[in-house]
């Protein structure tokens, strides 16, 4: 993996077609959530970017609080949005949840259901636009779960993002309406385990989260 420059991020193709997630999520709300939303974010990620560079080169200082923010918002934005295309694919092709995933589940939330319930009533319950997270937490060596409001509020630092979903008016309005409990409910038949498991195992550097839990 290489660093990437200030000011070079690009947007993500979706890993699918624009009607691949029908019925759940309508083709026309994909296509403006990527190709408009994210884009923007990108967009604003890297013209951010560039002003801090400028910024720096001229030491004048006094946009730092809002460029600041601003990274914060657009990057964390950009990178939520990479995640949230990935965790889903077709309706109902997406497997159980792989090992490490359902095992470190289990252990911390009890169930499943239990964690799928709490992650729908974090999802659901988020004040305003933002998102529920399941992460990694690299501190305490164990998933957790996040109501993160806009894109960067909330968060618990060191948390590396596993399983997402968009709960901003953008990903659902268009179909849902003010349903979001709605949309949440039938977003789980989209989830990629795969893909969820694949992220789990990056986070933790190759250590072997199952022997973790033989305590
Ligand atoms: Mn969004």
């Amino acid at each position: 993996m290489k660093p990437i420059p200030a000011g070079t991020h690009t947007l993500p193709p979706l890993p699918y077609p624009y009607d691949a997630l029908e019925p759940v999520i309508d083709a026309k709300t994909l296509e403006i959530h990527h190709d408009k939303h994210h884009k923007k974010y990108v967009e604003d990620l890297n013209q951010t970017e560039l002003a801090l560079v400028k910024a720096g080169e001229q030491t004048d200082w006094h946009m730092i609080p809002f460029l600041e923010e601003q990274l914060a918002f657009n990057g964390s934005g950009h990178i939520l949005h990479s995640v949230y295309w990935t965790n889903m694919t077709r309706p109902g092709t997406g497997g159980e949840p792989g090992k490490h995933t359902l095992s470190y589940l289990d252990w911390y939330f009890g169930s499943r259901a239990t964690f799928m319930a709490q992650f729908a009533a974090t999802a659901g319950k988020v004040q305003g636009s933002g998102w529920a997270i399941l992460g990694y937490n690299t501190a305490f060596c164990r998933l957790e779960l996040l109501q993160c409001e806009k894109h960067q509020n909330c968060i618990l630092q060191g948390t590396v993002p596993i399983l997402v979903c968009d709960v901003w008016e953008h990903a659902y309005y268009l179909k849902y309406q003010n349903d979001r409990a709605g949309y949440i409910s039938r977003w789980w038949d989209l989830v990629n385990w795969a893909d969820v498991e694949a992220r789990f195992l990056h986070a933790t550097r190759g250590k072997l989260p199952l022997e973790a839990l033989a305590v």
